[in-house]
């Protein structure tokens, strides 16, 4: 992260278009993550006090009083960066959170739901351990009527004919300009991938570290 003290900051406090009560909203987020963390205002004080401490400070506006956070939990957030939105109403900042960012002591101050449609929450390569951890589970708990289960049952040349297969399918379904084939059979051919995997004891982890060494 960058040295605050050694730095003078790219903008400053006249930069900012503050809201009516003389204050800037600042998101914040978790700097490895990216988890929105908390939503707290900054006057001109706790602006310039952030900067030069490095530690969050904000205007706590129920107890109108400057805050640094963490001051009476510990739960103090370490400034890995300060970002300017597009037209300097609000910052965005990545920290580096102690212990939680909400007093209630849940991680995130957002867990309120509103509306939650059906979505895919998770990042990729999370579905892809979640899916072969599923995987390797049927293997350990065969589970009736399973299609894993199944290509177990017949063994690896059923699923190494099944990879081929759905090899050749991403290759046919490509020749199609939209791309929801090639997402489908895409999908299919990971499926069988990872069922090949988990036969094998391969694991996302040495893939992974295979690829990023190359
Ligand atoms: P802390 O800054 O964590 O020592 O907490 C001091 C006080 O600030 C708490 O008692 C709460 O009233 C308030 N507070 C702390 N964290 C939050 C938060 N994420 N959102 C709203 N209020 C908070
Ligand atoms: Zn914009
Ligand atoms: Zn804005
Ligand atoms: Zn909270």
């Amino acid at each position: 992260g960058i040295r605050m003290d050694n730095f003078a900051p790219a903008l400053k406090w006249s930069d900012f278009k503050l809201n009516s009560d003389g204050m800037v909203p600042v998101v914040v987020q978790d700097y490895r993550t990216d988890e929105v963390l908390m939503v707290a205002y900054m006057n001109e004080e706790a602006f310039n006090t952030t900067i030069s401490s490095g530690k969050m400070t904000y205007y706590s506006r129920s107890r109108k009083a400057l805050w640094m956070k963490g001051e009476t939990s510990g739960h103090i957030q370490y400034v890995k960066s300060l970002t300017a939105d597009c037209d300097f109403d609000t910052i965005l900042a990545k920290v580096s959170q102690i212990g939680v960012a909400c007093h209630t002591g849940a991680p995130s101050c957002f867990f309120n739901e509103i509306v939650k449609k059906e979505y895919a929450e998770k990042n990729p390569l999370q579905v892809f351990e979640d899916v072969y951890s599923i995987i390797a589970d049927r293997k350990i708990h065969p589970k009736e009527g399973s299609y894993t289960n199944y290509l177990f049952d017949k063994g690896i040349d059923k699923i190494l004919k099944k990879v081929g297969e759905e090899a050749t399918e991403i290759v046919i379904a490509a020749k199609n300009p939209e791309p929801e084939e090639i997402i489908y059979e895409i999908s299919d051919f990971l499926y069988h991938a990872m069922v090949l995997m988990v036969e094998k004891g391969v694991t996302w982890e040495d893939v992974t570290q295979e690829l990023a060494q190359r």
